[in-house]
This record gives structure tokens, C-alpha cells and sequence, in this order.
């Protein structure tokens, strides 16, 4: 169907932070599949990992047991402190998830029309209740009716938060990004999820962070929550997980852990030994390579580089980001920057119409990153001069 804009490239073969097109030209990826491959293309420990549990066993159902679905929920709860899993295929059913927790856990507290805290310029998914929990009217245009349960506040806002709790007796869940990706690479102030803890606390309500972006070692940590020292009720992850093979989390803890009974909630590919195999290595490529200190100097690195060079550059208003998302946002429109980095071999990606984002892999090594900020930082100069 013709759901995307496609740039005129195939690309046939990666190889760490490489990809090459079928024409035989090699580009340098500062994308990574929307912070996807974190640990670049086919890192040679992964695609053994799954290469070897597609020679043992793929999928049987969730029916059974399945013992890697059993090891990666181990791994990610002792990696996050948090309780148990639901596992699914992508960051929609993540959240999709979550939503459904949230409202169940509503119902059983015996509020029959259980509300949603969310946050304009955030990201979801494209499914009808994530696409309604999104604050961004052009992924819901058209596809009204919208989901009823959703209250919106601006981010990185308390006041306008404490103002809903006055006015809903009906919430039970807050549900936010700890940074926004797709809303522009927003970075709250530090003190923000502490802050949304504490009401959340108060309110007897869930803090559910959509960390789809965010988590596994994005941020620099292995999830963003743990640059606040706070512990969320629900997390959901996807993109980052799998290394590039489609697996979605979504990360319980105390009373939200108990919620879900059979019958409540289930998918026939989450969590199947192939998606489970993979996710588990990608664990462990991570901190055997200690990627996620790496993660967060070379984002400092790339951070500093790009201010320096564009300090004195009108028309630049930002440089920002965590670990190894970073954001630059310019005064004008700036779509049109991502087919002439690929003209010049660079995969960027902008979003929110001016910014401009770099979603590097973690194995990224210094010289290829001062070249993704040099060759960026030539065409940011080029575009606003021109
Ligand atoms: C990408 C993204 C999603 C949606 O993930 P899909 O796998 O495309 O469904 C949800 N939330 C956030 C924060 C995202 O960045």
C-alpha cells in the first residue's frame, strides 16, 4: 500500500555503522533503523545468536512454556527492577499493552470509565488507542473516532498535570515518554519523572513510561527512567530490544504485576524463542562491550562537536539529546535535509518538521562520528545559507 514516502534507495548489505545500496555505493548510517540496531548491522555475535536458534526452534505458542521468553524476562527485570513481562512484537502493542493494564486495573479499583494521562508531542504508535494516546493530530486525522479515556497535558508541565488530577476523578495512569523522539527530541527538565513519581504517588495512579525510544541503552542507561532514580509502575519497549529482529516488552512492578490473569491479554508471535534469542544476545553484546558508557561519551562527544561547529550559525536554535539521541533544531522547515545527507552517504532522519535527529548506533566509533557531525553540520550550514 502506499503508506510511505519512500527515498529512492535499496539498500542490500550492512555491516557495522555501513550500508550499502544495490548499486554498490556504501553510506554511513546515523540512523540505525529508527534506533533499531544499536549494535549496527548484522554485529556478527547477533547473527549467530539467531542463527542458531533458527536451527533449534522458532516458535511453538505461547500454550507452552518457552524457556529464552523466560531467560529475556529474567534479564530485563533484573536489568530494570522491575517485576514481570508481557512480550509482543512492536512499540504499538507495547503501549497497547499497557493501556489495557491501566484500564483493567481501573475497572478493578471500580472506576468504570478509567482516563489516561497523556502529553502533547508524544509518540505512541499507529494503532487506534495508541494513535488516540498520541499528541500529534496529523497520525489521527482521518481515522476518527478517536478512543474515549485520554486526557491531554503539555509535557514536561506539572502545573498542568496537578490541574487534570483537580478536575478527573477518573484517572488511574499517566502515560509518558522520559524523552520525546518523534516529538522533536524533547529532554524534560531533570527533575520531571521524580516530580510526575511523586503526583503519581499521591493520586494512586500508574506512571507507565513508553521507553520504546528511550530504552536499551539509548539514553546512555540501560533505560531512561534510571537517570531519576525513581521506579515506574509499567515500561514499554520495542525498537531498540531485538537489535533489528521485531519484539515488543511491556515491564510491570508491584500492584500493575498482578493485573493481567489468563485470558486477559495474549499474542501469538510475543515473545517467541527466535525474537527472544535475539533480544537476549543484544543484552549482552551490550554490556559485554560496555556500550552504554560508550553510548554516553560519544553523544557528549557528537553533542559538543555539533555546538562548536554551529555555534555562531543563525538560524540554529538548539543542540540537544541523551546518550545517543541527539536533536538539532533549526528555526526553519528542514524535511528536505535528510535526501541531501543522502546525496552526500548519510542516513539522518528529521522530525518535527525542524529537527533534525541522529539516532547513531552504540558501536559507533569516534571518526565515524566526527564525520556524521561534520558532513550534518556542512549541510546545515549550506541549507541556511541558501
Ligand atoms: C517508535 C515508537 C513507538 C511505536 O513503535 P512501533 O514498533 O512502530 O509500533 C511507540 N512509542 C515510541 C516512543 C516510539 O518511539
Amino acid at each position: 500500500m502506499n503508506t510511505y514516502a519512500r527515498l529512492p534507495v535499496t539498500f542490500v548489505k550492512g555491516e557495522g555503522v555501513w550500508l550499502w545500496d544495490d548499486r554498490g555505493e556504501r553510506y554511513l548510517d546515523a540512523l540505525s533503523g529508527v534506533a533499531v540496531c544499536g549494535l549496527g548491522h548484522c554485529h556478527p555475535r547477533l547473527t549467530k545468536a539467531i542463527c542458531e536458534q533458527a536451527g533449534t526452534l522458532i516458535h511453538t505458542s505461547n500454550l507452552f512454556h518457552i524457556e529464552k521468553q523466560e531467560r529475556l524476562a529474567d534479564r530485563l527485570t533484573e536489568l530494570s527492577g522491575m517485576d514481570n513481562a508481557f512480550f509482543c512484537n512492536s512499540g504499538a502493542e507495547a503501549n497497547e499493552a499497557a493501556i489495557k493494564l491501566a484500564r483493567l486495573h481501573g475497572h478493578n479499583r471500580g472506576i468504570s470509565l478509567p482516563t489516561i494521562i497523556v502529553m502533547e508531542r508524544s509518540f505512541h504508535g499507529r494503532t487506534m488507542a495508541t494513535l488516540t494516546a498520541s499528541g500529534n493530530r496529523k497520525v489521527q486525522a482521518g481515522f476518527e473516532p478517536l478512543l474515549s479515556g485520554f486526557v491531554r497535558a503539555p509535557y514536561n508541565n506539572m502545573d498542568a498535570i496537578a490541574q487534570v488530577a483537580a478536575n478527573n476523578k477518573d484517572v488511574v495512569a499517566v502515560l509518558v515518554e522520559p524523552f520525546q523522539g518523534e516529538g522533536g527530541v524533547n529532554i524534560p527538565e531533570v527533575h520531571y519523572l521524580q516530580e510526575l513519581r511523586h503526583l503519581c504517588n499521591q493520586n494512586d495512579w500508574l506512571l507507565m513510561l513508553d521507553e520504546v525510544q528511550s530504552g536499551i541503552g539509548r539514553s546512555g542507561k540501560w533505560f531512561a527512567f534510571q537517570h531519576s532514580q525513581i521506579m515506574p509502575d509499567v515500561v514499554t519497549l520495542a525498537k531498540g530490544l531485538g537489535g533489528g529482529v521485531a519484539i515488543g516488552a511491556c515491564l510491570a512492578k508491584g500492584i500493575a504485576a498482578e493485573v493481567f490473569k489468563p485470558g486477559n491479554h495474549a499474542s501469538t508471535f510475543g515473545g517467541n524463542p527466535l525474537a527472544c534469542a535475539a533480544a537476549i544476545e543484544t543484552l549482552k553484546v551490550i554490556a559485554d562491550e560496555r556500550l552504554l558508557d560508550h553510548a554516553t561519551r560519544l553523544g557528549d562527544f557528537m553533542r559538543d562537536r555539533l555546538r562548536d561547529q554551529l555555534a555562531d550559525v543563525a538560524g540554529v536554535v538548539q543542540v540537544r539529546g541523551q546518550g545517543l539521541i541527539i536533536g538539532v533544531e533549526l528555526a526553519v522547515s528542514c524535511g528536505e535535509l535528510v535526501k541531501k545527507a543522502l546525496e552526500k552517504k548519510l542516513l539522518i532522519n528529521v522530525t518535527s518538521d525542524k529537527v533534525i535527529r541522529l539516532l547513531p548506533a552504540f558501536i559507533m566509533q569516534r571518526d565515524e562520528a566526527e564525520q556524521v557531525v561534520d558532513i550534518t553540520c556542512s549541510l546545515i550550514k549550506e541549507f541556511l545559507n541558501s
